[in-house]
């Protein structure tokens, strides 16, 4: 024993080969985060994009990643084979430069959850709703420094905070260390 704590790192891996830009794992990301559950579908609050060239049957799914508050003064340009794809068009960042991974009507960021907002899931939606096999869900542990831990509780907390409010987060975390 070292210590070291464990954390399950969770990864889904993509095969842009295998995508056929159906789409699907949009749709049921933005069913599976609707209030109430599965109560709408609106691709435009997923927490996926799928970059799509049908012509050059490219389709490349992007997961959506950690918010950032600034916008990057470097930026990426892909081309792939001879098309040359919108700036940024790859990032997983929300960022206030685009639209993209912004919840339309609030403009709160989207972050993929790798749904666990529902613990019994087995593998996320995404993963479960793609049938051509493009998104394969894995798992697997490794040493986490308690720095990382700490970094890890705080990203949860601004998560919570985006969603309900500090004031609300602060009240349940008030309430649940008064508990008993
Ligand atoms: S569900 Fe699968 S095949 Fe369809 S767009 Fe998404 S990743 Fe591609
Ligand atoms: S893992 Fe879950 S939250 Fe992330 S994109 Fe897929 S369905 Fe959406």
């Amino acid at each position: 024993m070292n210590g070291k704590k464990r954390k399950k790192i969770k990864t889904i891996r993509i095969d842009v080969d295998k995508c056929n830009g159906c789409q699907g794992c949009e749709v049921i990301c933005s069913a599976f985060h609707a209030t109430p559950r599965y109560s709408s579908t609106n691709p435009a609050r997923a927490r996926i994009r799928v970059i799509r060239d049908p012509l050059a049957d490219i389709y490349v799914p992007v997961f959506a990643g950690p918010h950032i508050t600034a916008q990057c003064a470097g930026r990426d340009r892909y081309t792939i084979d001879g098309k040359e794809y919108d700036e940024c068009a790859f990032c997983r960042a929300a960022c206030p430069s685009r639209k993209v991974f912004q919840e339309p009507d609030s403009a709160l960021p989207l972050k993929c959850d790798t749904c666990e907002s529902d613990p019994t899931l087995a593998e996320p939606m995404c993963v479960q709703w793609c049938l051509a096999g493009a998104l394969v869900y894995e798992e697997r542990e490794e040493e986490a420094d308690e720095e990382e831990s700490v970094e890890e509780l705080s990203s949860g907390l601004e998560a919570l905070a985006s969603k309900h409010g500090w004031p609300q987060v602060i009240d349940a975390v008030h309430r649940m260390s008064t508990k008993g």
